[in-house]
């Protein structure tokens, strides 16, 4: 077994800040603003009435469609209206709902050795969706339409400076491994890897022990030389089974199913404790945060309310990016003003010194961006004919299937913007149904 993959590349992993912070839970604030956007699909429907009091943990919109999801509040209290604001890719509808420090908690009844069907419906009830970044709600995937033999538990956590999986693995193991097998026990499999790179080789002797102790044969740690992007789905996969997902196919077409380690963990809480996904562990770090940390932060709680938590702004530093996500596949921000969602597991602050700010000269054909990119796409030419407004150029250089994992602009020598540009591709080459 190769335990790697083509290609990509090795930025320093920067996870040194925060690896060695316990999650803190991060109180609510006094008003959290709730987007009915936190999944890939439909904005969710709103259930609720202006004035309503809601429970911590009760319904507050309904999925409109397979690829929406469920949506619970954060706090106890009473609902202030829907209003529409920006967050991290534009801007969407939200619940604000007035905290009244109650803490009153509504809780889905806990299930006792659940049945496949019971975990699936529970999974989409408590409104679970993919933690690792996509949103994609996890029922669908519980679906598969061809025959799988193997679930892979995303717990690479490649983006530097984000540590917020790993922490999970050391504090949650239980929690962790449990939700790792009603994913198995949802998809009847009896064969479930957990995919850990090796620079966190502590993480997964924790991992290891403990499957060891509890007696579990079908679930294994596999260390994964540390490498970008490591934990993109079809990487992933190459690196644990040696199996190739084409282009255009999905996992499941090649037998296997990957859920990332937070949303096991979500699984678990929600099957096993009855608590629906309303809250999640974010990292929040940088050299331009007075104390960078984990956060078991509530969904709705802003990004600026997580800053305040780590202490505020390092005065003495010179923040010049604020970023949702790592530095490699993150969104930059103009503030922090935007809500923390189901899949914002790391707000960055950056300084000068961290960041890349030169600005972009012309493209001198080195070719650097395509030996690195780990789909095998020509990130190049994508960037030369978008900026010549001929998306159709674009699809037949691969724009549709570029994952958006920055290592082409990563080792770029003209610092060429190159994944804005293969997003705008992206977006023109849907506006004009290419
Ligand atoms: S073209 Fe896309 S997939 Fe390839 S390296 Fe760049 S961002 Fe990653
Ligand atoms: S790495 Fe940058 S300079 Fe080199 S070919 Fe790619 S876009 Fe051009």
């Amino acid at each position: 077994m190769q335990n790697s993959f083509p290609r990509g590349v090795h930025p320093g992993d920067r996870k040194a800040l925060t690896k060695d912070k316990p999650i803190v839970p991060m109180p609510a604030p006094a008003v959290v603003y709730i987007p009915l956007v936190q999944h890939l699909g439909k904005p969710a429907l709103p259930v609720v009435k202006e004035r309503q009091k809601v429970a911590m943990g009760e319904l507050i919109a309904k999925a409109d469609g397979a690829l929406s999801g469920n949506i619970h509040s954060s706090v106890s209290g009473h609902v202030r209206g829907v209003e529409t604001l920006p967050t991290h890719t534009g801007s969407a509808a939200h619940i604000v709902v007035e905290n009244d420090w109650l803490y009153t908690e509504k809780r889905l009844r806990p299930l006792k050795n659940p049945k496949p069907a019971d975990i699936l419906e529970r999974v989409e009830t408590a409104g679970i969706v993919g933690l690792g970044g996509a949103g994609f709600p996890v029922a669908v995937k519980l679906r598969p339409k061809t025959a799988v033999d193997t679930l892979i538990i995303n717990a690479a956590e490649c983006e530097p400076y984000i540590t917020c999986d790993y922490r999970i693995l050391l504090e949650y193991t239980a929690r962790f491994v449990s939700g790792c097998r009603l994913l198995m026990r949802a998809l009847s499999l009896e064969n479930g890897i957990i995919g850990i790179e090796d620079n966190k080789r502590d993480a997964a002797a924790v991992v290891e022990a403990y499957i060891k102790d509890e007696n579990i044969s079908d679930l294994s740690v596999r260390a994964l030389p540390a490498k970008y992007p490591q934990g993109a789905e079809k990487q992933l996969i190459f690196a644990v089974t040696g199996r190739v997902v084409p282009s255009g196919d999905l996992p499941a077409d090649a037998g296997v199913i990957v859920h990332n380690a937070h949303t096991a963990l979500a699984v678990h809480d929600a099957v096993c404790e009855g608590i629906p996904l309303y809250r999640r562990v974010m990292t929040v770090s940088g050299e331009g945060v007075k104390q960078p940390g984990n956060f078991l932060a509530p969904v709705g709680a802003t990004l600026n309310d997580a800053l305040i938590f780590a202490g505020g702004l390092d005065d003495r530093k010179r923040v010049v990016k604020m970023l949702w996500g790592g530095p490699m596949m993150g969104f930059a921000l103009s503030g922090g003003g935007v809500s923390i969602t189901k899949t914002a597991g790391c707000l960055l602050l950056l300084t000068e010194a961290e960041a890349e700010t030169a600005s972009p000269t012309a493209c001198i054909n080195c070719g650097r961006c395509h030996r690195a990119c780990p789909m095998r796409l020509m990130p190049m030419y994508i960037d030369k004919y978008i900026f010549m407004d001929d998306a159709a150029a674009a699809v037949r250089y691969g724009a549709k299937h570029c994952i958006e994992c920055g290592a082409c602009a990563y080792v770029c020598p003209a610092k060429r913007t190159l994944v804005q540009s293969i997003r705008l591709a992206k977006k023109q080459i849907r506006e004009r149904g290419l």
